[in-house]
């Protein structure tokens, strides 16, 4: 029997949607001593569309949530393996506030892992349960409608946190917009069978031709699972003005082609591709007691693709901001600003870069190949990653957050978690 059901759907924090940043927002929260209702609207486990790629961010912000352990002890890796243009570079993770181990795991377990925890940890979760509408009362949510079980039902949350994912349907309902004039990527993964499936690398080939041999803005990545696959994935780089006219199923089977060989590939399996808003790139997505979280508020690294580590980062902070009487509305685009607004901005104007066809085919080699590639790629591999942490005080730490500063100043115009409503 759930708490919900001996109260008429009152309730402290209701969370919409059970993925890193959802379950990883009810955790915190039944730990700060809250009642919470998480409500998804898939049964778990449950695949999400995603290279399962665990950056030290990621692992680092499982840590935080007494789950690093669980997901490293079955498979971790040292770092990241770039090829492309003749050449290869190996950038194991920095040493740094984030720490050196990486992983990989496959969505379907991953996501029940961090669902199962906050279960145990107090939140009550509704499967198979979708929230469809939502009603007003000033400027605060007054109440959501969930059809579960064939019923609907009346759920009045002090506080609510939306956590529904790239397409944020809910989100819409409460005036969240995607700029698509913005970089976002577009990406197909799959599973391969490879006895190589223990290396403790991960690699990405960011030289990605398709079968006419044009280069595309993006990357391939072969992410080993530790299980006796690997996820092989290809994605690209789009804007309204530079669509990436590319079938990304079929660059993915091409990308596979070439590297069947070496990895010993079986056939892709469970092929599926999807969208990815990107760098902050959406609006509204806080009212008085309401904020958007995860990928609903497209904290996804244009560099890489990545996201489960912003996820889950922003379901603490949100957390943390629960306070009685504290109005939501400016204050969490704010702090979202404040913690990624420079980085991702800059990660934005350099994924923008890399959608100008003559882009890649120029400095790719020279990144990759000779002395200047080994020197200049692990930098790069840091930066792509956006491993590098308030406190970090190295020489690049420093080069980025002066860039980051200075890209800000310029395009100040760009739309970041903007306020219009
Ligand atoms: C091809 C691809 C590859 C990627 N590779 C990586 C990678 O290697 N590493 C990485 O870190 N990130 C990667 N990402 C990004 C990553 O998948 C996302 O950033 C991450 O899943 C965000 O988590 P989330 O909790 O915000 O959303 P999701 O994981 O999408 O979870 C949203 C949940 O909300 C539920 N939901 C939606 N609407 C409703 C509703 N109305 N009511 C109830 N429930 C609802 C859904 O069922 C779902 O379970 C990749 C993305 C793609 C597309």
């Amino acid at each position: 029997m759930d708490r919900m059901s001996g109260n008429p759907g009152l309730v402290d924090v209701l969370i919409v949607g059970a993925g890193p940043a959802g379950s990883a927002a009810a955790i915190h929260a039944a730990e700060a001593g809250h009642e919470v209702l998480l409500l998804d609207a898939a049964v778990f486990p449950r695949d999400k569309t995603c290279g399962d790629g665990l950056t030290p961010r990621a692992i680092h912000q499982l840590g935080r949530l007494g789950l690093a352990e669980a997901v490293t002890s079955s498979y971790h890796n040292r770092g990241l393996k770039l090829h492309g243009f003749g050449g290869s570079v190996t950038a194991p993770w920095p040493e740094g506030h984030y720490g050196t181990l990486g992983s990989a795991m496959p969505r379907t377990e991953f996501d029940h892992l961090l669902v199962r925890t906050a279960v145990e940890r107090g939140a009550t979760l509704w499967e198979g349960a979708t929230a469809t509408g939502v009603e007003f009362a000033g400027p605060r949510v007054d109440a959501v409608t969930v059809r579960h079980g064939g019923v609907e039902k009346q759920v009045r949350p002090r506080w609510l946190l939306v956590a529904d994912g790239v397409r944020s349907t809910f989100g819409k309902l409460l005036g969240r917009q995607w700029h698509r004039g913005e970089v976002y990527g577009i990406a197909a993964r799959s599973y391969c069978a490879s006895p190589m499936s223990d290396e403790p690398w991960i690699h990405s080939h960011v030289e990605l031709r398709d079968a006419e041999g044009t280069v595309q803005p993006g990357y391939g990545w072969i992410f080993p699972l530790g299980d006796g696959r690997v996820n092989l994935g290809a994605g690209a780089l789009s804007t309204d003005a530079r669509p990436a006219k590319v079938n990304t199923k079929k660059l993915l089977s091409h990308y596979a082609t070439q590297r069947r060989e070496e990895w010993q590939l079986g056939p892709e399996q469970d092929v599926a591709s999807a969208l990815l808003p990107m760098g902050g790139a959406v609006s509204d997505v806080a009212g008085a007691n309401w904020m958007l979280i995860g990928d609903s508020a497209a904290l996804v690294n244009p560099l890489n693709g990545e996201g489960i580590d912003y996820g889950m980062e922003s379901a603490e902070m949100a957390v943390e901001l629960l306070r009685p009487g504290r109005d939501l509305t400016l204050v969490w685009p704010h702090l979202l600003r404040e913690t990624y607004g420079e980085a991702f901005l800059l990660a934005r104007t350099a994924a923008r870069l890399l959608t100008y066809p003559q882009f890649l085919p120029a400095v790719g080699p020279l990144g990759l190949r000779g002395p200047v590639g080994a020197m200049v790629m692990p930098a790069a591999a840091r930066l792509m990653g956006n491993l590098v942490a308030d406190d970090d005080r190295d020489l690049i730490a420093r080069a980025w957050r002066l860039a980051g500063a200075a890209v800000s100043r310029v395009r100040r115009d760009t739309p970041l978690w903007a306020t219009t409503a």
